[in-house]
């Protein structure tokens, strides 16, 4: 998708601090962060928002979650915070579907 910040990071156009990757997801520090760890993690599908899903990506946002929490394991969170901002009234500012992993 042209112009979208988060399909130019997972095509390597401009840098990220990625921490994980697969076939079905990126994941990469938020870079503004609002907790000791916040990544964002982002499906390689470009889908604008959560009220966008079709039928079948239902598993890329399961993929999404249990990613989260193997980072959040990885990074030894002892609480964290799984947050999608569906629309730009509720502060959606980035239009491709990420999950903000924010743990203390
Ligand atoms: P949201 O409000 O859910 O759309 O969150 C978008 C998030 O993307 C914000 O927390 C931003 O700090 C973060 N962000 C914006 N641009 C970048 C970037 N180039 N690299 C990493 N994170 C970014
Ligand atoms: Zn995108």
């Amino acid at each position: 998708m042209t112009n979208c910040i988060f399909c130019k990071i997972r095509d390597r156009e401009i840098p990220g601090n990625i921490r994980y990757e697969d076939d079905l997801c990126l994941a990469f520090d938020d870079i503004h962060p609002k907790a000791r760890v916040h990544i964002l993690l982002i499906t390689k599908k470009h889908i604008p928002t959560i009220a966008d899903l079709e039928e079948g990506d239902e598993k890329l946002i399961g993929h999404l979650v249990k990613t989260a929490k193997e980072l959040a394991k990885k990074f030894e969170c002892k609480g964290y915070q799984l947050l999608f901002n569906v629309g730009k009234e509720a502060g959606q500012i980035v239009f491709h579907v990420h999950l903000h992993l924010m743990g203390s």
